[in-house]
């Protein structure tokens, strides 16, 4: 038995270190790394046991062909050989009849190494494809932080030990950064006080002291409110404003006239007064640690709702004090320098591009040209991408040749012309960076692949040259890449005092936010936080109302809340029956007062609807779940479903007022029995 070190790759923030026990090529045993800085030896319920993953029986071996219909399923065996030509003929074919922006990438964050995950950019550039806007996650976030603090990055989440007052705000933190969990429990045990800001009361919920509940899109309608609270009573901290951001005399003067408790509270559903306690509370510590999840991003106001609980946290001082501050990620895809790795210098004349949240109108409206040819990896489309009926009907297109490399025959490699088998994170070298905490890790593939399974990287090699692609970056191998990385980001200021030769070994090593002499400490334009950014089309933090909010004409009386869920990571781990068990299918949580009204009962079979579509769920009835609110935690595989549909047939492709994200969260239903 051999031991090796390794890092989980799903999309989660924690990037825990694995150690994994190697017996005759395969995983016998995957465990925590007690050595890994961050995570500490601990893993999720999720990874706990990842061998079983890794050797699932249910692993694609071999390439495979389809034989019969779209979405059925039904392939034959084919060699590598026959399938690379296949792809390549294919994608000749599409390019010399519609030109190459007929011919579609798309991918996101189902492996996030930086190798295999980025593996087939430099390809599409060179190929001239159209480009994905990949920005199903945290784009939202993104445009509404930098808005404010342009490319500061947030308080280091270790902080948080030294804050006396931590504010959980829009994340389930237990599903989804638990070892920030324990970092707040250790907080706690000091002395600290936990609030939970939320829609719903989530297993995060016994973690806090108090959780308080707003109703879905309104957290920016809150922010204001607690700094009018603040402005309006002498509480915030104006020493700080003064001193360290531009623009508060006109926002402390908007905030006064527009956005007192009472407007505030008909907004969010919380009382004014406990909107006036809370502000109080917020202005007496002595660092309040605001940890802000995707949550409140996911909606059509979801940058501004990002902006103004950031703007907040400015206007507490919070940013200046030991302990104190907003933390939403910590920005260390600016220690990579990746465009040589991307290619990006070798795409020969500009291509359109395509948002990963608008596949289904990609797929069916696009013209001039329209998408003929489409490629997945690291994704799963079918299941996660908003407007389900729209993709798979894009999908099932007889005229769109579909390429998905991928671990299982998942919804979309159902749908696939060419199904290609793909390596599991041990079975491939990559390097992985957290945006949860500072760890940088280089791994070694662990064991063999599994059957003809083949890294991303190495497939995108192979294609390269079926198109006789010649330029030397498609000759590397994935160690030579990690180390063209690895180099072209030695500039960027984050590696000083790293451990090379840790980090060459597989170690995991920690870089830091470069703070040069003299350099200003907030890296916007100004030097300032910017309160006030003219450069934006709203220059101050204002009230932006929700796509589902009734003013914009939200009509169905609940607001749906897509969740994410303790035993699956959007739509990874359905491979896991013991993992699909725990998860107990699709659940739809409704408050005593909205099931009794729709004459629902706890264990009901419903389905939940809207103008999109509808799916069926088991109706769960929970006085955790406010009035006006129905909760949905996880995504399923369609195939795994009642009614082959899930969550995303029900959720909208429309963007966010910044960064053009995902709406995931923004979006109405009514349930009836099913
Ligand atoms: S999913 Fe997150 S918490 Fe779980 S093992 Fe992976 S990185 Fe750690």
């Amino acid at each position: 038995m051999k031991l090796v070190r390794s890092v989980c790759p799903f999309d989660c923030p924690d990037a825990c270190g694995l150690l994994v026990e190697v017996e005759g090529g395969r995983a016998a045993r995957v465990r925590g790394d007690p050595e890994h800085p961050y995570s500490q030896g601990t893993l999720c319920p999720k990874v706990n046991a990842y061998e079983r993953s890794v050797h699932s029986p249910d692993r694609l071996t071999h390439p495979l062909v389809r034989t019969g219909p779209k979405g059925e399923g039904r392939f034959r065996r084919a060699s590598w050989d026959e399938a690379i030509a296949l792809v390549a003929d294919r994608f000749r074919a599409v390019a010399a009849e519609h030109g190459p922006e007929a011919i579609l990438p798309y991918s996101y964050a189902g492996s996030m190494g930086i190798v295999q995950r980025n593996a087939g950019m430099a390809f599409f550039n060179r190929l001239g494809a159209s480009r994905l806007e990949r920005t199903i996650c945290t784009p939202a976030q993104d445009a509404g932080w930098s808005a404010l603090m342009g490319k500061t990055p947030g308080p280091d989440p270790d902080e948080v030990l030294d804050s006396d007052l931590v504010v959980l705000w829009g994340i389930n933190a237990v599903a989804t950064n638990i070892h920030f969990v324990k970092r707040v429990k250790e907080a706690r045990r000091r002395g600290a006080e936990v609030l939970l800001l939320e829609t719903y009361e989530t297993d995060t919920a016994p973690v806090a002291d108090r959780t308080l509940l707003v109703r879905p899109g309104s957290d920016g309608a809150l922010a204001l409110a607690l700094v009018h609270v603040l402005a309006r009573d002498g509480l915030a901290d104006e020493r700080f404003l003064a001193a360290e951001t531009v623009g508060w005399p006109e926002w402390r003067a908007r905030v006064l006239a527009e956005n007192p408790p009472e407007w505030a509270a008909a907004e969010t559903g919380l009382p004014a007064a406990e909107i006036e306690a809370l502000a109080r509370r917020l202005a007496a510590a002595r660092a309040p640690f605001i940890r802000m999840g995707g949550g409140p991003s996911r909606h059509g106001n979801g940058a501004m709702n990002v902006r103004c609980v950031a703007a907040l946290a400015a206007a507490l001082g919070a940013y200046g004090r030991r302990g104190g501050g907003c933390f939403l990620g910590t920005a260390s895809s600016q220690a990579f320098d990746l465009a040589d790795w991307l290619g990006e210098g070798l795409a020969t004349r500009p291509a359109r591009t395509v948002n990963m949240n608008e596949l289904g109108r990609a797929l069916r409206e696009l013209r001039d040209p329209p998408v003929r040819a489409m490629y997945v990896w690291c994704s799963n489309p079918a299941s996660v991408a908003p407007d389900q009926g729209a993709v798979l009907a894009g999908l099932a297109r007889e005229d769109l040749f579909l390429a998905v490399h991928e671990r299982f025959l998942t919804d979309t490699a159902r749908y696939a012309d060419v199904v290609l088998p793909a390596t599991s994170s041990l079975e491939h070298v990559d390097l992985y960076r957290s945006y949860g905490h500072h760890t940088v890790q280089r791994v070694s593939a662990a064991v063999d692949p599994v059957g003809e399974a083949r890294p991303n990287w190495e497939v995108f090699k192979l294609l390269a040259a079926a198109m006789g692609f010649e330029e030397p970056l498609f000759r590397m191998t994935a160690d030579e890449v990690v180390d063209l990385v690895l180099e072209r980001s030695s500039t960027t200021g984050w590696w000083d005092g790293v451990d090379r030769s840790r980090l060459a070994a597989g170690g995991a090593v920690t870089i830091r936010p470069p703070r040069p002499p003299g350099a200003p400490r907030w890296a916007t334009p100004s030097g300032r936080i910017e309160l006030r950014n003219d450069r934006h089309e709203e220059p101050l933090p204002r009230f932006v109302p929700s796509h589902s909010h009734a003013a914009r004409g939200g009509k169905l009386p609940l607001r749906l809340v897509t969740a994410p869920a303790l035993y699956t990571l959007n739509s990874t781990f359905q491979e896991r029956p013991d993992l699909r068990e725990k998860a107990g299918g699709m659940t739809l949580k409704l408050s005593p007062a909205e099931a009794a009204a729709r004459g629902l009962a706890d264990g009901a079979r419903v389905v939940a609807w809207n103008e999109l579509g509808e799916a069926a769920f088991t109706l769960r009835v929970t006085p955790r779940v406010p009035a006006g609110v129905a909760v949905a935690e996880g995504v399923f595989w369609l195939a795994q479903t009642p009614g082959g549909r899930n969550v995303n047939v029900l959720t909208s492709q429309r963007l966010t007022d910044g960064g053009n994200g995902s709406t995931f969260y923004d979006n109405r239903v009514d349930v009836r029995a099913g």
